[in-house]
């Protein structure tokens, strides 16, 4: 099947302009802000829910902030890896705007001249950023009344940055942990397939242990965190039982591009 993140070769790739040094790619309509309306959609329908004698543009106000947050933790991460790539000197080759979420483009993501220090770097920048937001966020909870807009705003931005780290941490190769775990192991001279095989028993290990933090939050009839812990919990499994030492090898249409997740 053709990855929908990768540029398609029958239509221009037409560049915005360079964030970090890193050119801005969009192709075509695939940019147009899907996630954004889709959220403030919801976001929206949520207040209106919760907030009967408000008019519609103060929905749509409250909707908005709470989508900028909401997805601007996403954005800065992915920004944070950008910027961090340049730093150590391993630029990302570009970032492409696809639903209107940016997607990094590496032409070679595990090139030999890249060091453990340098993808160790590069990978932590965008989970380090959302514990810099999420610590922010709980600063602005802490400064706002219980059940106020601002309050709300404030509890989207924690959750997001929050998800979003727990999330990104895990040890999974698609992920940020996993290569950060990967070239940690490999800087202390562990070799490949003894650390292929020590994070795919961090994963067992952690999949199973999500799946009984699930069933934790079930019995305390909190299903949201349940879904979110099973969710967790089951790519870490997955990728815990994958078989062989190395990532399957891509399909030659999206060969050269580490496509980043979420
Ligand atoms: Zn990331």
């Amino acid at each position: 099947m053709l990855n929908p993140f990768v540029f398609r070769t029958d239509q221009a790739v037409v560049t915005l302009g360079r964030i970090f040094g890193a050119p801005v790619k969009i192709q075509g309509w695939s940019w147009l802000p899907v996630n954004q309306l889709v959220t403030l959609a919801l976001f929206t329908w949520q207040s209106l829910q919760r907030r009967a004698g408000w008019p519609l543009g103060k929905h749509l106000l409250l909707g908005a902030a709470r989508m900028s947050v909401f997805l601007g933790s996403e954005w800065c991460h992915n920004l944070a890896h950008v910027a961090a790539a340049r730093a150590v000197g391993q630029p990302v080759d570009g970032l492409r705007i696809y639903a209107g979420m940016p997607i990094l483009l590496y032409d070679q993501p595990e090139h030999p001249s890249i060091t453990p220090r340098q993808h160790i770097l590069r990978s932590a920048a965008g989970p380090l950023c959302n514990v810099c937001l999420l610590a922010l966020s709980r600063l602005f909870q802490r400064a706002t009344r219980p059940g106020s807009p601002a309050r709300e705003v404030a509890d989207t931005a924690a959750g997001m940055n929050a998800f979003i780290v727990s999330g990104a941490l895990l040890p999974v190769a698609e992920f940020d942990g996993g290569p950060v775990a990967k070239w940690s192991l490999a800087a202390r001279g562990v070799p490949a397939a003894r650390a292929a095989r020590i994070l795919r028993r961090a994963n067992q290990a952690l999949g199973l242990g999500l799946a009984g933090a699930a069933l934790a939050a079930l019995r305390r009839r909190r299903g949201w965190m349940a879904l979110l812990y099973l969710l967790l919990g089951a790519i870490c499994l997955v990728n815990g039982l994958r078989s062989g030492s190395n990532p399957a090898p891509q399909p030659a249409e999206t060969r050269g591009y580490l496509v980043e997740r979420r």
